[in-house]
């Protein structure tokens, strides 16, 4: 009966990326052998020291309600790590911790979006950037992107982007899904365009902050100074400390939109889960270093899967510089027949990956890119050289 629905609910579309995995679920269920590269998760254990931090917790009686937006002392470890990491100086009034940064980003939204406000979206983006804007009554721009310009906007394009409408610019860097990162001259480039749009709020994703390959370093747009005022730093545990199903995310931002995000979760969930916040002081006061062994075997998968991607016609690589993904574009395949399927568009060239190699992508058009697939590399050696055979083999 979905007239006993909301409108808002039903123009919602489902998380592509979750809803591959459950395609490859329920394949794996009927007896099918399908190796999964869709979805963003790390395929580590969450580090003892984190988890032994948890376990004291539960022994101490950690099991009240906490504070809607964090644990005092969480969030200190989260003033602590923005200063040490990002040069960035908050105070306990800029700090909110949600149930992950999934909350984070949707609290912003509905703390700083009007109905009909334009949210300026340089693609590809993460998958829920958009739907987040619409539940918000927002209207995500698209600021398409190329493989030429690894994957990023220009300053140019931002300025052409921008109407009387534009309220917020939301970015991820490093990039979910392709893995390119801003350098901190390719962001101060952007915020001289901002600086001529004063009423523009920058929503800067860094989740994958620690997954960096080096090449670049990692960068964030309040850093600066002049955005300091107008940016919402996003971050969470998830990615870089093997911690997804934890649920912590947290915002460092200007005190009234923290204030904003405090009061939004008071009403819908309170503060999030009190033993996963408590084991977090521990990840985030810990040196980042104690993860890096992860970063590295990461390195080593990104090398193997772009040497065999790039052995296969038709497959074109960017290379990644952070996080666990590669985009590759897929466009010189649209418009084949392959083993009787004609393949339109990259949703086209993702079903027929998962139905004829059995193996699980996400197709670009969810990250509102529509040339590329999106591959994820937090697997074995073995999963990934198993898997780009298949596709080799499927797309002969
Ligand atoms: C995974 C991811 C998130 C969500 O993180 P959670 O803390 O698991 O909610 C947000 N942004 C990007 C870019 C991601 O890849």
């Amino acid at each position: 009966m979905s007239n006993q629905l909301s409108e808002r609910i039903n123009s919602l579309v489902p998380s592509a990326t979750l809803e591959m995995a459950a395609k490859a679920r329920e394949l794996r269920a009927s007896g099918k052998d399908i190796i999964g590269l869709s979805l963003g998760e790390p395929d580590f254990n969450t580090p003892d020291y984190i988890k032994e931090a948890a376990i004291q917790a539960i022994n101490d009686g950690y099991n009240s309600y906490t504070p809607v937006d964090g644990y005092v002392e969480l969030k200190d470890a989260i003033i602590t790590k923005f200063k040490r990491d990002n040069n960035i100086a908050y105070e306990r009034p800029q700090i909110v911790v949600s149930t992950g940064a999934k909350q984070a980003l949707y609290n912003v939204a509905q703390a700083c979006i009007n109905k009909g406000d334009e949210v300026i979206l340089p693609c590809p983006y993460w998958v829920s950037y958009s739907d987040i804007v619409k539940l918000s009554d927002g209207i995500p721009v698209e600021v398409e992107t190329s493989i030429e310009n690894d994957f990023k906007m220009t300053a140019e394009q931002l300025e052409a982007a921008i109407t009387p409408k534009t309220k917020m610019l939301w970015y991820s860097s490093p990039c979910n899904p392709s893995g390119s990162i801003y350098s901190k001259e390719e962001l101060r480039a952007l915020a001289d365009v901002l600086q001529k749009h004063p009423q523009i709020v920058v929503v800067s994703d860094e989740i994958y902050e620690h997954i960096n390959y080096g090449v670049t370093p990692h960068a964030s747009m309040a850093a600066f100074e002049d955005m300091y005022d107008r940016t919402v730093t996003v971050n969470g545990v998830a990615k870089a400390f093997a911690m997804t199903g934890w649920r912590i995310g947290y915002i460092g931002a200007p005190a009234h939109i923290a204030r904003a995000c405090n009061k939004l979760q008071g009403q819908v969930t309170s503060g999030a889960n009190c033993i996963a916040q408590r084991a977090v002081i521990t990840a985030l006061l810990e040196s980042p270093n104690r993860v890096q062994y992860m970063v590295d075997e990461f390195k080593n998968r990104r090398k193997l899967i772009l040497e065999l991607l790039n052995g296969i016609d038709g497959f074109k690589c960017n290379e990644p510089e952070g996080a666990f993904y590669v985009y590759p574009d897929v466009t010189a395949f649209f418009g084949k027949t392959l083993n009787g399927k004609t393949i339109n568009n990259a949703s086209d060239f993702a079903m027929y990956l998962l139905e004829e190699a059995n193996v699980a992508t996400v197709t670009g058009d969810a990250f509102g890119n529509g040339n590329s697939i999106r591959i994820s590399y937090a697997a074995s050696e073995d999963d990934i050289k198993e898997a780009i055979s298949r596709i080799a083999q499927a797309v002969k």
